[in-house]
């Protein structure tokens, strides 16, 4: 009998483990080891970083099209745009290719145009070349959108690296790495969790949860450039998507090789998200986001980066959930019982088709 594991499933486009696996044992083994690249595709950083320009490719395939709070539109605009914002860099035109199904109506492709623009205006970006491709009815659920872009270094970005060069003498990282945590540094996280993951979740099922749970989706790429440029020391930044909080704070633990401990209770989650994983018997931690940044910084700008934070609409509910430890390796989690729970990795994201 022929091994599952030979043909693609689900579970290798989920984040988490399944995905990480194929990416190293197939991707990277064919792609990796270019040379002269400052952040390769083997550091598998959010984007990675040629002759001074981040660049970043995205496909957004999420099911269903339309769901509260966002739609396909703007996760491919957002998408991209924060994880090339997480290196420092501000982005600034965008590559947009559509594969669309046949069947699609116009008037919902023009609605995920519309979607797309005012996101780019928000985050201040253009799309400035693309492709659009037309496929056989099947399962695509009526188009994927790859988005791909450029940023670039800003004076906001120079300024955060002299602040923690001021507290981190040795610290010789040119941009916004998951690999430059240190033991003592604090991890912050801009906002509640599980929110996108539930909503597209509702939207598939056909669920209400008696709530008003929506989509956090949003560009990022503003706020992160104030909190670098009016505030800095930020060592490390990831959007926590597919596989949640869980996998984005196993990247940096793995990658800047030290433990992480967050405080349940600090690790801010919505009641109704709460209560609605509680009743799927889903993880908060491991359910994907599309509007939330998780920061590492130094610990003596961890409070300012907090309060700065706290002003923005994208970060109200931003908190200080733990910090970067030498006492243990991965990643645990103090619980409101008084235990220590440990946050692997997980297998893959709960709910398919998120992004
Ligand atoms: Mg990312």
């Amino acid at each position: 009998m022929k091994d599952k594991s030979e043909h693609i499933t689900m579970l290798h486009g989920a984040g988490g483990t399944v995905m990480h696996s194929l990416v190293k044992n197939y991707i990277v083994k064919h792609f990796g080891n270019a040379v002269n690249i400052e952040v390769p595709l083997e550091a598998l950083d959010d984007a990675a970083v040629v002759d001074n320009i981040v660049l970043k490719s995205d496909s957004h395939a999420v099911k269903p099209l339309f769901f509260p709070g966002g739609d396909i539109g703007c996760i491919a605009v957002a998408g991209t745009v924060n994880d090339i914002a997480v290196l420092g860099a501000e982005p600034y035109a965008l590559a947009c290719g559509f594969v669309l199904e046949e069947g699609l109506a116009l008037k919902d492709f023009e609605r995920i145009l519309t979607s797309m623009q005012r996101t780019c205006q928000k985050a201040g970006v253009s799309i400035v070349t693309g492709d659009t491709k037309v496929v056989e009815k099947g399962s695509l659920g009526g188009c994927v959108i790859n988005t791909s872009g450029i940023g670039k270094r800003t004076e906001a970005l120079e300024r955060n690296l002299e602040v923690v060069r001021r507290f981190r003498g040795d610290f010789k990282a040119r941009w916004i790495l998951d690999s430059n945590l240190k033991a003592g540094d604090k991890i912050i996280l801009s906002g509640t969790i599980g929110d996108h993951g539930l909503a597209v979740l509702s939207a598939q099922e056909g669920l209400s949860f008696g709530s008003d749970i929506k989509s956090d989706v949003k560009p990022l790429n503003r706020v992160i450039q104030s909190l670098l440029g009016e505030v800095g020391g930020v060592v490390a930044m990831k959007d926590p998507t597919r596989g949640g909080l869980a996998d984005a704070l196993n990247e940096f633990s793995e990658k800047s090789h030290v433990g992480i401990l967050i405080h349940e209770d600090r690790v801010p989650i919505r009641n109704d998200v709460q209560a609605a994983c509680e009743m799927l018997g889903l993880d908060p931690l491991e359910i994907g986001n599309e509007g939330k940044v998780v920061v590492g910084v130094v610990e003596e700008k961890a409070e300012e980066a907090l309060e700065l934070l706290k002003t923005t609409e994208e970060g109200k509910d931003a908190e200080i959930i733990g910090e970067a430890t030498a006492d243990f390796k991965g990643v645990a989690m103090q619980t409101l019982v008084g235990g220590k729970r440990i946050i692997s990795r997980p297998v893959g994201d709960p709910v398919p088709r998120i992004c």
